[in-house]
């Protein structure tokens, strides 16, 4: 790593840190200027950003406050009531990880966070970036945590030409070297606010930002190049039968989901085991497509008329009870579409 000066570095962080403090977003989970940082609020909206964005989480995040407002409260909660909340905000192990988190302070750490990202991320669902956001976030610890924008951010202003995601540890470097203990959480919140508002994936606003005088990439008229990005393999592609059972009494058959692995514990409309390969009978059936992190997967539809012998891993759940149920996205698409009287092809 080339020796970059401590006085350039204090400059940058303070020239973003009043930016920030004028720019900044406010949002519901973050403290006012002078208020103690709440770690719960911090922890609950770190969790539901991942792979998420603020518009999506902000409507959840003021609904899990308003039903379980302290963490002790949600750890009272039944999952199903929390994972029946967290419909639509999709990767539902988040749910099931967060209730374990939540149990796990209260048993072992008196019900308060623990402060420090060793601690932290020793919890169930806390990985390396969530745990630097709130020690940085929720306790001051000097350390920057590093997520997407971050290494964006940092290949940019640093002109670092190493291809994601290779360059992932060196950038990661880079953003260390901004750790400071002069407001440490309102640096971690400015750096996501750059990334998220100004130094944007596609449409960088170089002209409005508040680091441009500081940007190697910019100097260089190579913001569009940065970061470099190796090219990415195909996607993997998944395919199933999906069986609709309704019977006279307007309900629908779904199973339960195995507790780990994809989509735990979560109801579905029963399917055929998820395959690399079409099976023969795609052509004739209704597909719905539904992409996960690592791969799509493209469902047909098998409408199961009776006589049928019904599954024994099945129950019947009235089409107009579903919302009281923790159905995942895939689950409601298979049951929209084959509800849907267009395109019926089955
Ligand atoms: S000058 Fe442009 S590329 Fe550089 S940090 Fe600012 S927005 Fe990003």
């Amino acid at each position: 790593m080339p020796i970059i000066q401590p006085s350039f570095l204090l400059h940058l962080r303070h020239q973003l840190l009043q930016w920030y403090d004028v720019a900044g977003r406010r949002l519901p989970w973050r403290s006012q200027p002078g208020e103690i940082p709440d770690p719960y609020s911090v922890w609950l909206s770190e969790i539901m950003l991942q792979q998420t964005t603020v518009a999506t989480v902000i409507p959840y995040f003021q609904k899990f406050k308003r039903l379980w407002p302290t963490l002790i409260d949600f750890a009272d909660a039944s999952l199903e009531d929390i994972q029946v909340v967290w419909q639509g905000l999709g990767y539902y192990a988040r749910a099931r990880h967060m209730h374990r988190c939540a149990i796990t302070i209260r048993q072992e750490y008196k019900g308060l966070f623990p402060q420090h990202v060793d601690h932290l991320q020793r919890l169930p669902g806390i990985g390396p970036y969530t745990a630097a956001a709130i020690a940085a976030i929720a306790f001051n610890q000097p350390v920057v945590p590093v997520d997407g924008n971050v290494l964006r951010v940092m290949a940019r202003l640093f002109a670092i030409k190493e291809p994601l995601p290779h360059a992932k540890v060196q950038l990661a470097a880079h953003a260390q070297l901004f750790a400071n203990e002069e407001r440490p959480g309102d640096f971690a919140q400015a750096l996501m606010d750059l990334g998220a508002t100004i130094c944007k994936p596609r449409h960088p606003l170089c002209s409005m930002c508040p680091v441009h005088t500081f940007c190697q990439g910019a100097q260089m008229g190579q913001v569009h190049n940065l970061p470099f990005k190796a090219p990415r393999p195909p996607r993997p592609q998944k395919y199933a039968e999906a069986y609709f059972f309704v019977n006279e009494q307007q309900a629908v058959g779904l199973r339960r989901r195995p507790e780990k692995g994809l989509l735990a514990g979560l109801l579905e409309v029963p399917t055929s085991s998820w395959e690399d390969h079409k099976p023969a009978s795609f052509s004739t059936l209704k597909q719905i497509r539904h992409s996960f992190t690592h791969f799509d997967l493209t469902v047909g539809l098998v409408y199961i008329q009776p006589p049928y012998i019904f599954p024994t891993d099945c129950f019947w759940v009235p089409l107009n009870r579903l919302e009281q149920y923790p159905l995942p996205v895939l689950t409601r698409k298979i049951i929209e579409a084959a509800l849907s009287p267009l395109n019926k092809k089955a």
